[in-house]
């Protein structure tokens, strides 16, 4: 997956701000932030996006969430915060391998979506 960036991210071949990793989960901060805190939560494991999730993800899936908890409680979110999956083309992904969206910060997010 040497064409997929996040997996360059993973693999050490592109830099991020990380924010924590293990053998199985890369959090780094987002190069475009839209939050005070806004970083993603990967699996190492390519995934194009959660339209590919299936039985054999549960572990990772779940480790990728537990983290994100985690990392929110650890970086200023104690007060809450907004968990953002984009999945493809109506979901606007962008980067396709799965990522989890943290976005947060002391102030109250503005509305989800404009009606
Ligand atoms: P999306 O696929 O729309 O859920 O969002 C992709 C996100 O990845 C965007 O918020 C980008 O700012 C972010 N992004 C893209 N390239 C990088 C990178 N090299 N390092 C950190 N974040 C990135
Ligand atoms: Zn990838």
């Amino acid at each position: 997956m040497s064409d997929c960036i996040f997996c360059r991210i993973a693999a050490g071949e592109i830099p991020a701000k990380k924010l924590y990793e293990d053998e199985h989960v890369l959090a780094f901060h987002d190069i475009n932030p839209v939050a005070p805190v806004h970083f993603l939560v990967i699996p190492k494991l390519h995934v194009p996006s959660m339209a590919e999730l299936g039985p054999e993800h549960v572990e990772v899936m779940g480790r990728v969430m537990t983290t994100a908890a985690r990392l929110a409680r650890e970086n200023g979110c104690g007060e809450g915060y907004r968990t953002i999956i984009n999945t493809g083309r109506v979901g606007r992904q962008e980067v396709y391998h799965l990522h989890v969206h943290i976005l947060g910060g002391p102030e109250v997010l503005p509305a989800m979506l404009k009606r």
